[in-house]
């Protein structure tokens, strides 16, 4: 039986090199994978899997709008050869919306095809994404891509934004294009980091 996979991880654990990875070992043995990326948030552009280890892999840009069961199912029914889709990849899973969870459990449950989906789970300000919120409820399997805090040697499980050097705590929840940039950390390095920049409370 088929079964839908969560694999989370906090930035840089490697999400996106394991997709490449995975795709190579089923596309050695001449099996074909599918691999989308959601293209309203790519950090690489739309179609791109890119890992930071140096590996790029081109990838089925997802919108708003894309029915991922639909899709699915059109390259059964026009792929060639073996006809038959071994494994579905999924890239910064984080960003689907809860329509494209449901459609990758059809996958699973109807086309009988495995599903990973790689992403974050948790936002910089501690919150669940739409897409990983919902891979929790649906995943048969889930599973940690562990890294280590950016500024000590705990394991890392949040993450901190930081602009201009400064770390921050409130914004948008995708920030495409600004000079943000992001770094894994503990959740005692987290609070460290906002107990420094917090101004202390006015003593009466
Ligand atoms: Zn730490």
């Amino acid at each position: 039986m088929a079964q839908l996979y969560y694999k989370y991880g906090t930035m840089n654990s490697g999400k996106s090199f394991e997709i490449i990875k995975v795709a190579h070992n089923y596309e050695e043995q001449g099996k074909q994978v599918l691999i989308y990326s959601p293209s309203f948030s790519a950090r690489d552009g739309a179609e791109l899997v890119g890992s930071r280890v140096g590996f790029e892999r081109a990838a089925i840009p997802v919108d708003e709008h894309t029915n991922l069961y639909e899709s699915v199912k059109s390259h059964l029914s026009t792929s060639t050869g073996p006809n038959k889709i071994y494994c579905v990849l999924i890239d910064e899973a984080q960003f689907l919306k809860k329509h494209h969870i449901l459609e990758l459990t059809q996958v699973v449950d109807e086309l009988n095809i495995p599903v990973m989906a790689f992403g974050l789970k948790n936002d910089f300000q501690n919150q669940l994404f739409e897409g990983s919120y919902n891979l929790l409820v649906q995943a048969d399997k889930i599973e940690e891509i562990k890294t280590i805090c950016w500024f000590c040697d705990r394991k890392a499980t949040m993450v901190i934004r930081f602009r201009d050097g400064q770390p921050v705590n409130a914004g948008e929840q995708i920030q495409i294009g600004g000079n943000e940039d992001y770094k894994p950390v503990c959740r005692r390095c987290y609070n460290q980091a906002f107990r420094e920049v917090e101004p202390e409370p006015e003593t009466e």
